[in-house]
């Protein structure tokens, strides 16, 4: 079976058994609407799906999906930002109230920063110019002695990277006015695939503890 035909399978198993189980509640949600209370913004990876590792259903969470996901900062260059006119959908069309970014283990995107552009491939410039976003990340984790392996390096950028989303969250004055008001509470989470550890960056300490 090629792997179009297998998705094509999964499709028919999905509408006879859960929309078919489900079928009211999806009705209700295309008549009257989603109104998801969380955004999360993941990485595009596929072992990634925040869906499947909250056990959320649809209509739950809004999820913007992009590579290493990043948030960047608010700016008006350029006219094509597709996460940021995501994220002006969530908080000021939806008003979510929690806006997560979920970063994860092993990302390629964060990977591909600390390397840098694998060749002249056309390709390598839009992921070199998007993953620009993090080179903090990238600057913090270099400048550390105690990190003498890539992994480690990678380990440590993929934190840095989330922190640094978070703080680009807030240059968006729609986002800002939200936090000062405790109606939107953003939230930075990791999840190991290797382990199945999720952690979230407690504010506090600014460390990631497990959940
Ligand atoms: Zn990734």
């Amino acid at each position: 079976m090629s792997a179009i035909e297998q998705l094509i399978a999964g499709y028919r198993r999905f509408r006879g058994g859960y929309y078919e189980a489900n079928r009211e509640r999806l009705v209700d949600l295309a008549r009257y609407g989603q109104s998801p209370r969380i955004a999360v913004v993941a990485c595009c990876d596929s072992r990634v799906d925040p869906a499947v590792i909250t056990d959320s259903t649809p209509g739950e969470l809004f999820v913007v999906r992009n590579v290493a996901n990043l948030v960047p900062p608010c700016e008006g260059e350029g006219i094509w930002h597709g996460t940021s006119a995501a994220l002006q959908f969530a908080v000021c069309g939806l008003e979510v109230e929690d806006l997560v970014v979920l970063g994860h283990a092993r990302c390629g995107g964060i990977r591909s920063l600390l390397e840098g552009p694998g060749g002249d491939r056309a390709g390598d410039k839009f992921i070199a110019d998007w993953m620009s976003v993090a080179d903090e990340a990238r600057k913090r984790v270099l400048d550390r002695a105690d990190l003498p392996t890539l992994e480690e390096q990678a380990h440590a950028c993929e934190l840095a990277a989330i922190e640094i989303s978070l703080a680009n969250l807030e240059t968006f004055p729609w986002i800002r006015e939200r936090t000062e008001q405790a109606r939107l509470h953003l939230h930075g989470w990791y999840y190991d695939m290797m382990s199945g550890d999720l952690l979230q960056l407690d504010a506090s300490s600014g460390r990631f503890v497990s959940v």
